[in-house]
Parts: structure tokens; sequence; C-alpha cells
């Protein structure tokens, strides 16, 4: 999970929210979840391992080395570098079917963030506070846990791990380097763990985060200080929408039950945000003026240039105007409508309707560069849960004490099991 802004220490209450989880909830089919709570303290100490160890963009080659092992260990074919330390793992079932691949990440953050964990980082200035190592174990999870049941499993599971996630480089390279084109997925899925109550997995159709775009605006270099701070303001007051006058920024509410993502009344909605402060620099004699923004609806991106050009109009600067430009404008996860559909029925009949919910709004500030994936093959990205008020983890990611209940160790691999079983069918079930 990719996110432009540091996240500083705050107020976390309201998104622990009332939904604690449940081990009662837990009612995936049996044989699946006696093969979860049988791999469950491995998976744990595979993850606190990872914790210890975690390793940059581009330098994965430990973590590479980890989960190639494991997988070879299952007995899966065992693909790696096609770009990076990526390791492609592959599930081939004894019947035939389609081909369904399952995504995790292998980087951690840069960085010193306070960790509570007795297993810190034991690499200095690197930590996985994205919760990465968390996805990693979940992954070879339901791998393990497919690979068992490998004579009842109709088609085929790729496992993609890829590297390089918080820098948006790896999958595009992988898809660059033609990772799928001796091996072709029908449907793709991935999630990330974040601050939503562990129990609780979150989906949406359509776009799960807003759309993050990078500005740049030029300009002769011969505005005053006042003159920039001033057209910043401007620009702001022109572009920003919200659709309560709620603050959609204070992003620890994503998990609120009256105005979190899952809410009908959620302020997580049509809205567009952007930084309150402008990255400012001079270059070749120019004001460059970059600024980073959240508009939730596709429709209304086409629009934003001519609208902040008209805001350079009419703060009396258009003699000086330059530019304005996108200089960053990656894609969006963006959910198969179906697929979602699909994924939200079977979950809710394995676990319980209260423990998959719909996100009405969309998270701000991330992004993830599993949207490449979604641009060649049609996927779903899941949010799963990871805080837990009782035991005092918040799942912020990118945020200083951010902790994972490992139980959502044990919810992801269970659950995305008996979804990748359903799209796949079983033998005897025609689709
Ligand atoms: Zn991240
Ligand atoms: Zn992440």
């Amino acid at each position: 999970m990719k996110r432009l802004l540091t996240i500083l220490s705050s107020v976390f209450g309201l998104l622990l929210g009332a939904c604690q989880y449940n081990p009662s909830q837990r009612a995936a089919p049996d044989a699946i979840q006696m093969h979860t709570d049988g791999l469950f303290e491995k998976l744990v100490a595979v993850r606190r391992d990872l914790h210890q160890h975690p390793e940059l963009a581009g330098y994965e080659s430990r973590t590479s080395a980890t989960i190639s092992a494991h997988l070879r260990e299952m007995g899966l074919e065992v693909h790696t570098g096609q770009y990076g330390h990526s390791v492609i793992g592959i599930l081939r079932g004894v019947h035939p079917g389609k081909t369904v691949a399952w995504r995790a990440e292998l980087d951690a953050l840069p960085g010193e963030f306070r960790d509570p964990a007795l297993f810190r980082s034991q690499n200095p200035g690197v930590q996985h506070a994205c919760g990465h190592d968390i996805h990693i174990a979940i992954a070879l999870g339901i791998a393990e846990v497919l690979a068992k049941q490998r004579k009842s499993l109709r088609g085929t599971v790729v496992f993609v791990f890829q590297p390089e996630e918080e820098t948006f480089k790896g999958a595009k390279a992988l898809i660059d380097r033609g990772v799928f084109s001796s091996i072709t997925p029908d449907e793709i899925y991935g999630l990330h763990v974040t601050a939503l109550p562990v129990g609780q997995i979150v989906v949406r159709a359509d776009e799960m985060y807003a759309y993050q775009r990078r500005l740049s605006i030029r300009l002769k270099n011969e505005l005053s200080r006042a003159d920039v701070v001033q057209l910043t303001k401007n620009v702001n007051g022109e572009l920003s929408r919200s659709r309560t006058g709620e603050k959609p920024w204070e992003i620890q509410h994503i998990g609120d039950p009256v105005i979190g993502l899952t809410s009908r009344s959620t302020v997580f909605q049509d809205y567009l945000i952007m930084d309150a402060t402008f990255d400012t620099r001079t270059e070749n004699d120019e004001l460059v003026l970059d600024f980073n923004l959240y508009e939730t609806t596709a429709s209304k991106l086409g629009g934003i240039i001519s609208r902040v050009e008209r805001v350079i109009d009419a703060s009396g600067h258009k003699s000086q105007f330059v530019s304005v430009s996108y200089v960053q404008d990656n894609p969006t996860v963006l959910n198969n409508a179906s697929l979602t559909r699909f994924a939200i029925r079977t979950l809710q009949r394995s676990r319980g309707v209260g423990a998959v919910r719909q996100a009405v709004g969309q998270v701000p500030f991330f992004n993830d560069d599993f949207a490449y994936f979604q641009q060649k093959i049609p996927g779903v990205y899941f949010l799963l849960g990871g805080s837990n008020a009782e035991k005092g983890f918040i799942a912020m990611n990118h945020a200083p004490d951010f902790q994972v209940d490992e139980e959502s160790i044990r919810v992801g691999v269970s659950s995305f099991s008996s979804l990748i079983i359903a799209r796949l069918g079983t033998p005897d079930q025609a689709e």
C-alpha cells in the first residue's frame, strides 16, 4: 500500500468501532478451517521472522528466499526473478479448470516507526509498518491449505509475490516482463490489512481508494511568498469538496460505524481533498508548486487542470503562468463488479453476514499497484481488519505503533482459501 503523506500519531479511538472479532463467527468449510488452524502457529512464526528482517523495495532477497523455500516445501512449482526479487508459486490441481491468482507484496518501509512488538525489526531504518509481512503469511497459508486439497482441486492457482510495491514499481514491471505470458490468470485477488476491526473484511465494487494525482504548477519566478501562499489557498478553496463538510482526510475514522467506510452516511464519499501545503521550488528560473490531491470520482478528474488554470487567472497571475500538468497519475485499485458480488456472497456464507461489509466510501491517501494487475486481469482487492481494541492494537498503516492482530492471518487464510475454491469450482460442480 503506497501512501504519499506521512501519518502522524493521532487519536484512534473511533476507528475501533463496534465489530470486534468473534472466533465463533468462523464458519469456513470444515476442512479449510481445520487446515488453517493447524498451520496458524507456523504462519505466526513466519510473520514474526519477516517482521524482524524487513527489507526495502528492491532489496527483498531474504524475504524472497524464505517464500521460495516454503513454496517448494509445499510442492509448488516456483519461478523467481522475473522482476527483482519476485517469486511466483504455481499450484496445479488434479482436475482441469480455470486459473486464479493471489497477490502478496514483499517490501517493508524506510523509517523508524515506533513498534511496541517484542519481535522488532533487526534492520535499522527499515520496518514492516504497512503489514506486508502479514500478507506474505496469509498467502503462504492459502497456498498450503490449497496444496493439502490438491487432489480435489480444480484448475490452477498462481501465487504472485511481488517486490517493490511501496515504490509502485513491482506490479507494472512484472507485467512488462511478461509474468503472465506463459500462464495467464482468469482472475486475480489480493488484500491489504488495515485499521478496521480484526475479523472484518471490507470490499467495494469499482474504486477502493480515491484517485491519487500529483499536479505541478509552473510560474515565472516573479511571485512573492505572500502571493504563493494566497494562490495555494485559492487553488485549495476552488478544488476541495466534501459531501458533508466533515473531513474525510481524518483517516483514523475509516472504521467508525457512523462516518466510516461502510456506513451509508460515510464522509469518505464524493470528495476531493488535497495537501494543505504545496512543495515549492525554483527550477530553471521558474517557480514550481507541486501538490497531491485525492478525487473519488473518475469523471471529475478531467476538469481539474482547467480549473487550476482559471484560479491562476482569477488570482491575477495570468502573465506569470507557464503550465500546469499531472506529474503522477497512477491507476487506482478498481474491483471487478461481478467478481466483487460473488466474493461478498461467498464470504458472507462462509463467515457470516457481519464479517464481510461493503464499503460505500473510498479510502484517501493510499493506493496499491495491484491496480496494474487489474488493468490486465479482472480482480478484487479487499481490506482486512487488523485492529483489536482489547489488545490495544491499531493497524494504521505507515503510522507509529502500527500493530496487527495476528488473528487476521487466520481470518485471511480461511476466508480467501474458501473464496478461491469457490471460484475454481469443485470437480463435480459445473460453473
Ligand atoms: Zn504501504
Ligand atoms: Zn502496503
